[in-house]
């Protein structure tokens, strides 16, 4: 008697429970991906006799990893590394490093379960993995992120590779952090190998539009969304939460299609700007001058700070969450939908806690999950991997255009999944099925 898909799916969420009973965000991103798969079991009992979902939730490797080094006053510090190689069926090892006092185990195991699933959607050849620190690069000196930078690195050297683990950025992580850990990879190895790190300066192995990608790419899947539903963003008013990388070029690519991003935000508060945030100030105040977000409203006459307090209370039609994980709650989605709001598209990586994404999707709210609409950064970043095996370099307007395309196609696979399972629209499902369709077939292919 074959088992049932809803009792195979309570055995695998019971035992994932039981291994990991510390670690609230990995059971939630697992929970998130586990009820959906009802029907894809269903439809595949191969999926089920293969164990693969017994494979899927534990991690091929744990890295855990002591970083120390010394401050500007030559005192030690120590800070704790970690890098998560969750799945390499499609792919080598790819996902972000994030620097940031939240980070542990727990976090770093639901961000790289979830990259497995968004890696897939990309259609691109890349497994899941991610890592970071607990260290705060806030309030720290160039000179001290860079000793950091070089002390993660001497330990991470013997764990990445072009062929098997590929870092990028992520929370706390940019272009500055990617090219101290460079430059000491290059020092330790004595090769240049541009293709074990991506988000690189642009004229030393980095591509084109991946420091857009992130951001452009959730506005191009909420275009589609959009689109499909017979709607647009032109003439809509957004919110966007965060203020860091993609924050800034989501506020960018809204703007660039005709609607007004008006808002914000980083931990202090947020601010709201009727006339639409000016990019250009709000790099100036976050990337150069690493301030707080209060400065803009300082400089930007008409622009408002709010401190504490929710950007969703603003009224918007379009909300990008682009800020961090569960900064999305019920109390704010439902005063989403009292103000109207059409389309939730997440920027960061579960930004919606799950009582939030349920009333949007109750309300009829058009719902983007992460995995599917942050997908741009990664995609871009195999993109980045490819002209480095090629020694090429493509264009801005070609990159935009291969980003583009991802983005439709990872959108249309999340719609048609969901369709075919019955709930058409529901991205959520869609996004799910069809990630795990794709990396579940691999690892049945591979064996065990
Ligand atoms: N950190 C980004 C993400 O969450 C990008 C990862 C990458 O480019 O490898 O998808």
């Amino acid at each position: 008697m074959p088992v049932s898909p809803e009792a195979h799916l309570r055995r695998i969420a019971e035992t994932v429970e039981a291994r990991n009973p510390h670690e609230p965000e990995f059971l939630q991103a697992v929970h998130e991906v586990l009820e959906s798969l009802v029907p894809v079991l269903a439809d595949h009992p191969e999926f089920v006799e293969g164990g693969v979902l017994e494979r899927m939730v534990e991690p091929e490797r744990q890295i855990v990893f002591r970083v120390p080094w010394l401050d500007d006053r030559n005192r030690v510090q120590v800070n704790r590394g970690f890098r998560v190689q969750f799945n390499s069926a499609l792919g080598p090892y790819k996902g972000g490093l994030r620097f940031h006092p939240s980070v542990n185990l727990s976090v770093v195991k639901f961000l790289g379960f979830e990259q497995i699933f968004k890696n897939a959607l990309t259609r691109q050849r890349i497994g899941g993995g991610k890592g970071g620190s607990d260290f705060d690069p806030r309030g720290r000196s160039d000179a001290e992120v860079m000793r950091f930078c070089q002390s993660f690195m001497t330990e991470l050297v013997r764990h990445i590779g072009e062929h098997t683990d590929v870092p990028a950025g992520d929370i706390g992580v940019g272009g500055r952090e990617i090219g101290y850990l460079f430059g000491q990879y290059r020092r330790l190895t004595g090769r240049h190998e541009s293709g074990v790190l991506t988000g690189k300066g642009i004229g030393w192995g980095g591509a084109e539009v991946r420091t857009e990608a992130t951001g452009y790419g959730a506005v191009f899947f909420a275009q589609e969304m959009l689109h499909r539903a017979g709607q647009g963003i032109g003439g809509r008013r957004a919110a966007v939460s965060g203020s860091g990388n993609v924050a800034i070029y989501a506020i960018e690519k809204i703007g660039q299609l005709g609607g007004t991003a008006i808002t914000a935000s980083d931990s202090s508060g947020y601010v709201v700007d009727e006339a639409g945030i000016d990019v250009a100030l709000l790099k100036q105040i976050k990337e150069v001058e690493r301030e707080r977000i209060s400065v803009y409203a300082e400089r930007r006459p008409g622009a408002r700070f709010v401190a504490g307090g929710s950007v969703w209370d603003v009224p918007v039609e379009l909300a990008f969450p682009c800020a961090t994980q569960n900064e999305l709650d019920e109390n704010a989605a439902r005063t989403l939908v009292a103000n109207g709001v059409r389309a939730v598209a997440e920027g960061a990586n579960m930004p919606t806690t799950p009582g939030a994404v349920a009333l949007f999707q109750r309300a009829g709210v058009l719902f983007a999950p992460g995995k599917a609409a942050n997908a741009g950064g990664v995609a871009t970043s195999a993109l980045e991997m490819s002209q480095n095996a090629a020694r090429e370099r493509w264009g801005f307007e070609t990159s935009e255009e291969r980003l583009h395309a991802i983005m439709r196609d990872v959108h249309d696979a999340s719609y048609d999944a969901s369709a075919r399972y019955g709930r058409p629209g529901d991205y959520v499902l869609g996004a799910n099925t069809a990630a795990f369709a794709t990396v579940a077939r691999a690892m049945l292919d591979q064996g065990v």
